[in-house]
């Protein structure tokens, strides 16, 4: 037999060949292995990562964004938008809900305003939702794809444990992205191949990441829960704010939550609030019917009086208000051309808000009747524009 034919030789070093042949496959499969094993733990860190980092964006998207920074700029600029929205939806439903309790009713409002503006689309690139998460998952994996990078180079040997390459990728993450454990336990002090398993990280990252910047809006909506809680949570207690309620004609108090003087630019006619003359019986002997005046006229009136079953039910003057409700201050105004909105509103709804009230219809002055909504929208608008 011929020693140099090759067909001989290969014959000859067949077990050799097919054992350097499985070393080599199963070197391959290990690193593949022990890359996944990363990437999943790297995952893991992420998420939470991710989610934080989502938080604080869309905070900050809702307080630069010029479609909603200043309408969530501040309690009154919110109120405004919350009441010109509900006159338009032109449901008394809608607004005795909200009359009944103004705190939880705008409680569900900055809910809902949320959650509608983070599905709104952005042209062909998705919901805001998704724009705002897809920037977080890039942002995240791309600090993970440095992090490799950084680490195949600080590691001059070819060789190296598993837990070395790990706490190396670790040490070049962000304080948020480190995982809790340093080591990676069952495999942690196997040898590896530096840069076989550095580029099979990073090719199975760029796929993760690939697919996370593919999730449905529908999805995220899901998944995200808990996250667009929290952003509602950030802006409510500020957008609520104090939850005080102005005695006569139920305005919320405009100040944020925990003031202890109360006040509002937004007195509205207190039939709106149930005020009815059987009550001021010594003016009027025409039955309950509801009443018109705003707080601001009345407490400008040195004769009228209001006897209240959640005070003492005596009979006080309105300008000694303060009497009874010392945390209130009520400008004493009397009414020209103001508050257009709600006196625009009680006449729209007199018959509605007389049924609601178990009250007679107020006498609804000729000059509310000619009230057009645009004009109540802008001096409702006007009202709380900053003054300069
Ligand atoms: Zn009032
Ligand atoms: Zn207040």
């Amino acid at each position: 037999m011929d020693q140099n034919d090759p067909k001989t030789l290969m014959l000859s070093h067949k077990e050799i060949l097919r054992q350097e042949f499985y070393s080599e496959f199963t070197k391959v499969e290990k690193s593949l292995k022990i890359a996944s094993n990363i990437v999943m733990h790297l995952k893991d860190a992420s998420t939470e990562a991710i989610n934080l980092q989502f938080f604080l964006r869309a905070v900050e998207y809702f307080r630069t964004s010029p479609d909603h920074k200043h309408i969530i700029d501040s309690k009154t600029s919110f109120h405004v938008k919350m009441l010109i929205d509900v006159a338009e939806i032109n449901s008394f439903e809608l607004a005795t809900r909200y009359l009944r309790n103004p705190s939880t009713f705008m409680s569900s409002w900055v809910q809902e305003y949320i959650f509608n503006a983070l599905q709104v689309n952005i042209n062909d690139q998705g919901t805001v939702l998704q724009n705002i998460y897809y920037i977080c998952v890039r942002s995240k994996f791309n600090e993970m794809l440095v992090a490799t990078r950084n680490a195949f180079t600080k590691i001059e040997a070819k060789y190296c444990k598993v837990n070395e390459l790990w706490q190396k990728i670790n040490s070049h993450l962000e304080l948020t992205m480190i995982a809790p454990v340093m080591t990676i336990p069952t495999i942690g002090n196997e040898q590896i191949q530096v840069e076989k398993v550095c580029e099979e990280i990073s090719s199975e990252l760029n796929e993760a990441r690939y697919y996370l910047t593919m999730r449905s809006n529908a999805d995220l909506k899901k998944d995200l829960r808990r996250e667009i809680e929290k952003v509602v949570e950030y802006f409510e207690k500020d957008l609520v704010g104090c939850k005080e309620l102005c005695p006569f004609c139920g305005g919320p108090c405009d100040n944020t939550a925990g003031c202890t003087s109360h006040l509002t630019r937004c007195h509205r006619p207190q039939g709106i609030s149930g005020q009815n003359w059987h009550w001021w019986n010594w003016k009027r002997k025409r039955g309950n019917e509801l009443v018109v005046d705003l707080c601001t006229t009345s407490v400008a009136d040195k004769k009228q009086q209001f006897k209240k079953s959640d005070v003492d039910n005596k009979w006080h003057k309105y300008h000694e208000y303060r009497t009874v409700y010392e945390s209130w201050m009520i400008p004493p105004i009397v009414d020209t051309n103001t508050q257009l909105y709600w006196k625009w509103f009680m006449a729209k709804y007199n018959k509605e808000f007389a049924d609601f009230h178990g009250c007679l219809e107020a006498e609804i002055p000729d000059s509310w009747k000619q009230i057009t909504w645009e004009e109540a929208k802008q001096d409702l608008i006007n009202l709380y524009k900053p003054r300069t």
